[in-house]
């Protein structure tokens, strides 16, 4: 397989922008699916993400008032933070912003979701502006968008959230993942969960990616970090099983020796490289988030 990590076009009319979140690269990154009938940017960053992402489509020669959707995976602050302000900086009144039922409240009243980013991601959450409700759209599972001759497919895949949204465009064989099959180190091509607290459901994981599965895909993009290319990319599916699976192994041999406190300890020890994506000051944070969130998503999945 092949990885494209930073920003530019990995294929015809396909790019990739690497938002640079938190003075970081390969953090944070969005896709951008150029058409003649009207753009669309797969997610929207954090809040301060919108300059990043509108200057990289200039230096890209895409222009950024032809955008026509911005289609969210889910409300987490690092995908539907930077929604309103792209909004607001696009000349062009016509651009909406895609999203699943359960969180159109959210992108239209913002400080639920801004409260939750600021406790994982303390001062690196800057505010987050409400979205017109007349430039939401809710989308639905099979939903099929079109522009032109193309057409992007919506996959309902709860499982990092109960929201949480993946995008397929059929002629080009791309899935735009989110958050659901986990995190992508480029450098090392492994997959670590993103199991955050209070959201994760282990078995609706389970259930996304063996749906995931069945779509025939050969193009894989992460918000976290980067493009896979190639025939062979569904393995990144087996990687994601097998990182959950560990933290799952690791649960299980505590089963027989209750001790919350450290068992959380372990699962952390074993997040550690996951957390590589946080900048540095919240990665033992993050690393809390997500030891809690999978016990919890786990137990969920056992009851
Ligand atoms: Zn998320």
């Amino acid at each position: 397989m092949e990885i494209f990590d930073r920003t530019g076009e990995f294929e015809r009319d396909l790019f990739y922008v690497d938002t640079l979140a938190h003075n970081m690269k390969r953090s944070i990154g969005v896709l951008v699916c150029r058409n003649k009938m009207g753009n669309i940017i797969f997610d929207s960053g954090m809040p301060n993400s919108s300059n990043e992402i509108l200057n990289s489509l200039l230096k890209l020669g895409i222009d950024p008032d032809s955008t026509r959707f911005i289609l969210l995976t889910h409300r987490h602050i690092d995908h539907a933070g930077g929604s309103a302000a792209l909004l607001n900086k696009l000349h062009s009144s016509h651009t909406q912003a895609g999203i699943h039922p359960f969180s159109a409240k959210h992108l239209a009243e913002p400080s639920k979701v801004f409260e939750g980013g600021k406790e994982l991601f303390g001062s690196f959450a800057t505010r987050m502006s409400p979205v017109q409700n007349s430039s939401i759209r809710t989308l639905q599972d099979n939903e099929e968008i079109y522009l032109g001759q193309e057409v992007v497919e919506v996959i309902y895949s709860p499982g990092h959230t109960s929201d949480h949204i993946s995008y397929f465009i059929p002629s080009k064989k791309i899935l735009y993942c989110g958050d659901i099959v986990g995190s992508f180190n480029p450098k090392t091509h492994k997959v670590y969960p993103t199991c955050l607290y209070p959201s994760f459901d282990y078995q609706k994981y389970k259930t996304t990616i063996k749906r995931l599965r069945s779509i025939n895909f050969e193009t894989l993009v992460f918000s976290h970090f980067g493009v896979v290319i190639g025939k062979d990319t569904k393995q990144i599916l087996d990687y994601s099983l097998e990182s959950h699976q560990t933290l799952e192994k690791i649960v299980k041999e505590h089963n027989a020796k209750p001790n919350k406190e450290k068992l959380i300890q372990e699962i952390k020890v074993a997040l550690k490289e996951a957390t590589e994506i946080f900048p540095s000051a919240v990665r033992e944070r993050a690393a809390e988030y997500m030891a809690r969130g999978f016990l919890k998503g786990f137990y969920l999945s056992v009851s």
